[in-house]
């Protein structure tokens, strides 16, 4: 054991930072948290301590203190971790209005100086600095602030999902075969087998369809090994995935706008001190959310200057000129079949077309989705017109022999959301750990 720290013994928190107020005056409480600045003064050490809620002043005078207690307030440096037992003094001056007066510090640990980042924020640092030594980073008011963000959404999300009658599953994440005959597929060795890490839980979502399950959501990893280094692409994405069944596009849809809807209703009422570290102010939208066709959106892209043929999917200049025709959010339907996944539906009136649709957030898509195809020899063929071989399919086929029901779903990405919630322009931040072309580690 290091003699030079103190252990917690019986001690307990009593209060985050941000519940103390000058209104408690006199009381005695036990804060725990790190050193987030320190400031020596002969006969004064005045601390900023942080916690996970926020900051407070602790003021350590001299003479109104035990000796020992001066002593180890002198003791300490940045990032410290401390848990002090002292007394509420309402101080209007101080941060917060009050700081509290140690009567006993415990040093929990130190920290090693210099430190690799500033987590007060003082120093900048770039986003490879931050994100090599992320626990430091994410001790940083703003960046902890869009975590808890993301934890309100996903509570939101799941909440509106159970409200509507959805069951939570988990599907396998080491597959057999690709989903969507894609080759953004990342290979393992499954002992003697190769198999991949699993892109998406669609075809799993569907068979659940054919189980009676009727609604189903997960939130979980999808992996996909794209090349590109962008700025709304990672390697590992959380998505967030519903399949419900005897609905079409349209109730997928709308089922989309209540998720996301909630979401900005939710943390616009309970996350207004994260919004405000963040210095975002979320407009909630109306619903329903404009829906374009895809015809009408090569329109727009075409006359913004930018050159497209109809048939083909959205450039990433596309999309940037859509983005600066709509505002918030919308919804792109009535797909070419051709550049949507084997298993969307086409559409009955003209199958050239699919009923598939996009949700977007300006430039940005953040969701997938479309009725999908659940008549068998329709699906076959469908498999085959995209070169792709039915027999690699066949425990997911088998599923529309026996009563699939008609379903609809959709994908919509977590980290992309939080891009749009959290005011965030580079996926990267909205991950604790981003796994891009070149980091996997930390
Ligand atoms: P994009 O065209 O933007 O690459 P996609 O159409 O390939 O996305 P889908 O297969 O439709 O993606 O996946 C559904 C959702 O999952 C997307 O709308 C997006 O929000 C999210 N998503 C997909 N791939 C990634 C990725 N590589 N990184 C982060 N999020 C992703
Ligand atoms: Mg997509």
């Amino acid at each position: 054991m290091d003699v030079n720290v103190d252990s917690l013994g019986t001690w307990r928190r009593t209060h985050y930072t941000s519940e103390i107020d000058g209104e408690m005056d006199g009381e005695e409480v036990i804060v725990m948290g790190w050193v987030n600045s320190i400031r020596k003064l002969g006969k004064l050490v005045f601390i900023i301590l942080r916690d996970r809620e926020g900051m407070i002043q602790v003021v350590i005078p001299k003479q109104k203190v035990p000796e020992e207690v001066f002593k180890i307030g002198k003791s300490l440096g940045r990032e410290d971790v401390v848990a002090i037992k002292g007394k509420v003094v309402a101080n209007e001056k101080a941060p917060g209005g009050c700081e509290i007066i140690p009567i006993e510090i415990k040093v929990l640990n130190r920290a090693k100086s210099p430190l690799p980042l500033d987590p007060s924020e003082k120093v900048p640092a770039d986003l490879d600095t931050r994100l090599d030594n992320r626990f430091l980073d994410l001790r940083r008011p703003k960046i902890t602030a869009l975590f808890k963000l993301r934890s309100e959404m996903l509570r939101v999300v799941r909440n509106t999902f159970y409200q509507e009658g959805f069951i939570e599953v988990n599907t396998p994440k080491l597959v057999a075969s690709a989903t969507e005959g894609g080759t953004e597929l990342f290979p393992i060795s499954y002992f003697e087998r190769e198999a991949f890490l699993s892109q998406s839980p669609q075809l799993y979502k569907q068979m659940l369809m054919a189980a009676g399950f009727d609604r189903v959501f997960e939130i979980g990893p999808i992996f996909r090994a794209e090349e590109h280094n962008t700025r709304r692409h990672l390697n590992e994405a959380v998505s967030i995935d519903c399949e419900m069944s005897f609905s079409d596009d349209k109730g997928a849809m709308e089922m989309l706008e209540k998720v996301v809807y909630n979401t900005l209703v939710h943390l616009k009422d309970h996350c207004k001190r994260e919004m405000e570290v963040l210095d975002i102010d979320l407009k909630i939208p109306d619903i329903p959310f404009p829906r374009l066709t895809y015809d009408e959106a090569v329109d727009i892209i075409n006359a913004k200057g930018v050159e497209m043929e109809w048939g083909e999917d959205l450039s990433r200049a596309g999309e940037k000129a859509l983005g600066e025709y709509m505002e918030g959010f919308y919804f792109i339907t009535d797909w070419p079949r051709d550049i949507r996944p084997f298993y969307t539906l086409p559409k009955e009136e003209d199958p050239k077309l699919c009923k598939a649709f996009d949700l977007m957030y300006k430039d940005l898509e953040i969701a997938s989705g479309a009725q999908r195809n659940h008549i068998y020899d329709l699906l076959v063929d469908s498999i085959k017109r995209m070169g792709l071989n039915p027999e690699s399919f066949e425990s997911y086929l088998q599923a529309f022999r026996y009563g699939m029901p008609p379903h609809a779903g959709w994908g919509l990405g977590a980290d992309r959301f939080m891009m749009v919630l959290g005011g965030q322009k580079n996926i990267r931040e909205c991950v604790l750990f981003p796994r891009d072309r070149h980091r996997l580690t930390p």
